[in-house]
């Protein structure tokens, strides 16, 4: 079972001034039962990740079934609205080869929880909408993504600074202060800092640019004698927002 693309939405075409397209993804009717369908094994692997999620994997099971594709579109509207509107201006300072302009929304099973981006879409798991029913929520998630496209345009030498930084948070086991997931509003298995200085830098994106007072707060707290390295990174982050 292939996931297809298999309509476009209209939502976001009524706001004038955005550049993206959202779509749909799901199962072909047909196959398996149906894009509804949830194995036992599936429910099961979801209860043993129940702690990451807002709500028992019982009920996200079962809001998974209640939210097949038109109810969803017809509930969300607001929150999908709010995320295009965000991915525009996030869009708008950077030149049209890296830009996002399309939004796709997952809605299998199998990528219940999953974000990604993947060429000029960003592909975002219908889970993050009813699940949490949360527009920072769906915010820190876009934020976290559009840190993979500005960490991409980052000049030489500062590669080389957040490649340090991400060594010396590495060595001083400081990754958890830089997971998206360890903050009110994102979602607890959020951010993965330690796979690669990429991640890392993501993740300072989302976190410095929308909570920028509980990580510094949350930083001097647990780790007072690295206040360097956190304005270090704080800073690349500004950079990469400006001169743009
Ligand atoms: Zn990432």
């Amino acid at each position: 079972m292939k996931p297809f693309l298999n309509k476009r939405d209209l939502l976001s075409r009524s706001l004038a001034e955005v550049l993206l397209c959202v779509i749909l993804l799901s199962l072909l009717p047909g196959c398996g039962g149906g894009s509804r369908a949830v194995t036992l094994e599936q429910i099961e692997e979801l209860r043993t990740m129940e702690s990451l999620l807002p709500i028992t994997a019982d009920s996200a099971v079962e809001r998974y079934r209640r939210y097949e594709p038109g109810v969803f579109y017809a509930t969300y509207g607001d929150l999908i609205r709010g995320a295009t509107v965000l991915m525009d201006s996030l869009n708008r300072p950077l030149p049209p080869a890296l830009r996002i302009d399309t939004l796709a929304i997952d809605h299998t099973f199998e990528n219940l929880g999953e974000a990604a981006k993947r060429g000029h879409t960003l592909s975002l798991s219908s889970s993050y909408f009813y699940l949490y029913e949360s527009l920072p929520l769906i915010r820190s998630v876009v934020w976290h993504e559009f840190g993979h496209v500005y960490c991409a345009r980052l000049r030489d030498d500062q590669v080389r600074r957040l490649k340090k930084l991400w060594e010396e948070v590495r060595v001083t086991a400081l990754f958890y202060v830089f997971r998206d997931g360890e903050y009110s509003e994102n979602a607890r298995f959020g951010g993965h800092p330690e796979d690669s200085p990429e991640e890392l830098f993501a993740s300072a994106f989302n976190l410095f640019s929308n909570r920028p007072e509980e990580v510094v707060v949350r930083a001097e707290y647990v780790t007072p004698n690295e206040r360097d390295l956190v304005k270090q990174l704080q800073a690349l982050v500004k950079e990469s927002l400006q001169g743009l």
